[in-house]
């Protein structure tokens, strides 16, 4: 699912400030920010009123269509979905400011509570059909599509993770061999891909605030 990072507490308050009398949060965990919110402003004893909502999804017009007559009640709308989700909130109800309350950074997994992995860069041209069901695009440092770069460091990490310190993160296509020879298909690997243009290609790793010294000490202790 598409991943993001909450936005620092004063960015999203800043954002809202303006706007007298209450604000709305839509999506997942609007409930901490909600708490948040509610206890910075307490704090300034400014009288603000707070609502959450939940719907199913922000990037489809039928789940919107719920918010339609509750959205009048407020003055400004804070959104925790996705980028694409925040936009379409902002198409639906034009005449309301639409705020995000998330950096969208990724299309990712859980990889550990708080830990999530990017797997997909979205590029439109899906090629994990052959390649075991791993990413070159995104799992690869150079988005290599036909084949490893020969950096590979022994023990399958990629030279690029090594030479940044960051010991732990393997090539994707050794990765991709090893996949395709268990599941006896190593013939895909032949297929030629048209070469995609691609730029920063290391994959991210996003952590939630209150993970990151976790991830940090493990990454250090893995290099
Ligand atoms: S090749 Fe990778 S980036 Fe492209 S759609 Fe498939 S998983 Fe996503
Ligand atoms: S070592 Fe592997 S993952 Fe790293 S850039 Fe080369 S082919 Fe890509």
């Amino acid at each position: 699912m598409v991943k993001g990072k909450r936005k620092p507490l004063e960015e999203i308050k800043s954002s809202i400030d303006a706007f007298v009398g209450s604000e709305m949060c839509i999506r997942d965990r609007t409930n901490t920010l909600k708490a948040d919110l509610t206890l910075l402003y307490k704090q300034e004893k400014a009288r603000k009123g707070l609502k959450t909502f939940t719907i199913e999804r922000q990037c489809n017009m039928q789940f919107l269509v719920e918010l339609d007559e509750i959205v009048k009640e407020y003055d400004c709308l804070l959104s925790m979905a996705c980028g694409a989700g925040v936009q379409h909130l902002a198409e639906r109800f034009t005449q309301k400011p639409v705020f995000p309350a998330i950096n969208t950074v990724a299309i990712g997994v859980d990889r550990e509570i708080g830990i999530y992995e990017e797997n997909c860069r979205a590029c439109g041209e899906c090629v994990l059909a052959y390649t075991g069901g791993i990413c070159p695009a995104t799992r690869c440092a150079k988005g290599l599509f036909n084949g490893p770069c020969g950096g590979t460091i022994k023990g399958g990490l990629c030279e690029v993770s090594v030479c940044k310190g960051w010991n732990d993160i393997p090539c994707a296509w050794h990765d991709i061999y090893e996949r395709l020879k268990e599941q006896n298909r190593l013939d895909y690997i032949l297929n030629i891909q048209t070469p995609m243009q691609w730029q920063n290609q290391v994959q991210r790793t996003i952590v939630q605030e209150p993970y990151e010294s976790r991830y940090i000490q493990k990454r250090h202790s893995a290099s």
